[in-house]
């Protein structure tokens, strides 16, 4: 892409491998998938907690094996939490913070969010923020300034030299699970926008080099046209990050 931006592929599992085993084989299958042939991208995967070292050891070093979440404290009485400091243990380098699904069904706020992110960075360890805007949101024509809220308040306090270990990841809530991939053409019209807000934010240079991904219904077929487009430097993929012939055809993007 253009300004020298790493395109990142990255898949999302949520609540779907049940075993061990299914995590397991699944991560070594969509390892398998990465050759020296493929895009010179970072691949990452985001697994259940419980999985993250099983996939680490099935997939090698062909890709990251990341978090799902993080909890914004360190440590302390918080039953079922999981720190920056203990994914950091387990040689994990990136955690997603603000999913819609985060947000929608577990009620994490703009503020609980920025704690995720402010721990991981603090641990250096890396985020992926995402973003985006609900369907009546979208209809009302809220796109931009609803990711512009999402950007300035999960960053606050991001200052532009920890921006290195940041990459936003832009997912129309309408399109999540969905099947209605946004078109290129509105995703690369909102890519655009959070652009501009990370150059008001930060200045020309850190916005021209942050990757910002789209998600949201991605699929073989749609990738390559999204991939073309010059403001989305990556995708985060649920549903297809399931199956690993989907998943390598979306790694291997054109
Ligand atoms: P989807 O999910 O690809 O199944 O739409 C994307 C995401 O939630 O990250």
């Amino acid at each position: 892409s253009l300004w020298g931006r790493k395109p990142f592929i990255s898949g999302n599992w949520k609540l779907n491998p049940q075993t061990r085993d299914e995590a397991v084989k699944l991560a070594a299958d969509i390892a398998a998938t990465v050759t020296p042939e493929s895009p010179d991208a970072d691949v990452a995967l985001f697994v259940p907690y419980v999985f993250i070292e099983a996939a680490q050891k099935s997939a090698g070093d062909r890709l990251f094996v990341g978090a799902e979440g993080v909890c914004p404290e360190i440590k302390g009485a918080f039953t079922g939490a999981v720190s920056a400091t203990m994914l950091k243990s387990l040689g994990v380098q990136w955690a997603l913070a603000g999913h819609s699904e985060r947000r929608v069904i577990f009620g994490e706020s703009d503020e609980y969010i920025n704690g995720q992110c402010l721990k991981l960075i603090e641990q250096g360890m890396s985020v992926m923020l995402c973003i985006g805007e609900s369907e009546a949101e979208y209809e009302q024509n809220l796109a931009g300034p609803v990711c512009a809220v999402q950007l300035r308040k999960g960053l606050a306090g991001i200052t532009a030299e920890q921006m290195s270990r940041v990459a936003i990841a832009y997912e129309p809530v309408w399109a999540i699970g969905t099947g209605k991939v946004a078109t290129p053409e509105i995703a690369q019209s909102v890519h655009a926008t959070c652009r501009g807000i990370l150059r008001d934010m930060y200045g020309d240079a850190i916005a021209d080099q942050t990757r910002i991904l789209y998600g949201g219904s991605v699929t073989p077929e749609s990738v390559d046209g999204l991939m073309a487009q010059p403001d989305i430097d990556g995708a985060l993929v649920g549903g297809a990050s399931l199956d690993a012939a989907k998943f390598g055809r979306i790694i291997n993007f054109q």
